[in-house]
């Protein structure tokens, strides 16, 4: 068997992990792993039961009936809860907002962790997350801190929200992703914070392409590819 090769990309909302984490996995072909799309799945879950965020004992009690995978064609990860494929639902600002919160339960943090790991057992992964370089993967042949301003983080934003036609207003997106930094980075369990073997990448004045040439760079180079 070929070796197995484990990347995590670690860092804030908005720091451009998912778009490059994905480019860079289809260059190396590894598979690309969204981790956040698994807490939004349970997120989304909670608010269509009309769920709160602090009703943890409700929220404890919904975990065993949910099914949550992941599943990928062509190379695009889809992620299903009880068979219906969410992918596109969980993508709205309130269950961006609702998963933050959900996150922070020990319980949901224990639910989705075999779900993540098994991927990586298997296949050749760029995963990103938060917890990735310090929970999931601790042991991981690359991890990578990328970082960006909250305020190119929120333009970033901003502009993918516009191409799927919504009207949220810079300064909401704003709002929301300083709201999101501070509770993911300040929660008890798995908080968001760079592993100390991590390389950290700032790319608030890096073009998307530049970097994605500095992942692949850092990756090539760690790897010996
Ligand atoms: O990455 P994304 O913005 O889709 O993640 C949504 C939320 O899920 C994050 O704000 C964070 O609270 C949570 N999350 C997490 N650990 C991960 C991935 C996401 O706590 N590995």
């Amino acid at each position: 068997m070929n070796k197995v090769y484990s990347i995590a990309i670690d860092g804030p909302a908005g720091a451009g992990k998912s778009t490059m984490a994905r480019r860079a996995a289809a260059e190396l072909n590894f598979v690309y792993v969204d981790t956040g799309a698994i807490y939004r799945t349970v997120a989304y879950a909670v608010i269509k039961r009309g769920i709160l965020p602090e009703e943890t004992e409700k929220i404890d009690a919904l975990l065993p009936e949910l099914r949550v995978k992941l599943a990928w064609k062509d190379g695009v990860q889809h992620t299903y809860l009880g068979g219906a494929d969410v992918s596109k639902k969980i993508r709205l600002p309130e269950v961006s907002s609702m998963a933050s919160k959900v996150s922070a339960l020990p319980s949901v943090r224990a639910f989705l962790l075999d779900t993540q790991r098994n991927v990586a057992k298997s296949n050749s992964v760029i995963m990103d997350g938060r917890d990735i370089g310090t929970v999931v993967l601790p042991n991981a042949d690359v991890k990578i801190y990328l970082s960006a301003s909250a305020e190119v983080r929120a333009k970033r934003r901003l502009l993918e929200l516009q191409e799927q036609g919504r009207s949220d207003t810079y300064e909401d997106v704003l709002k929301d992703m300083i709201e999101r930094d501070y509770r993911d980075m300040h929660r008890e369990i798995a908080p968001l914070k760079q592993a100390d073997d991590a390389v950290l990448l700032d790319t608030s004045e890096l073009s998307l392409e530049e970097s994605i040439e500095a992942i692949l760079r850092i990756i090539r180079e760690k790897l010996g590819l």
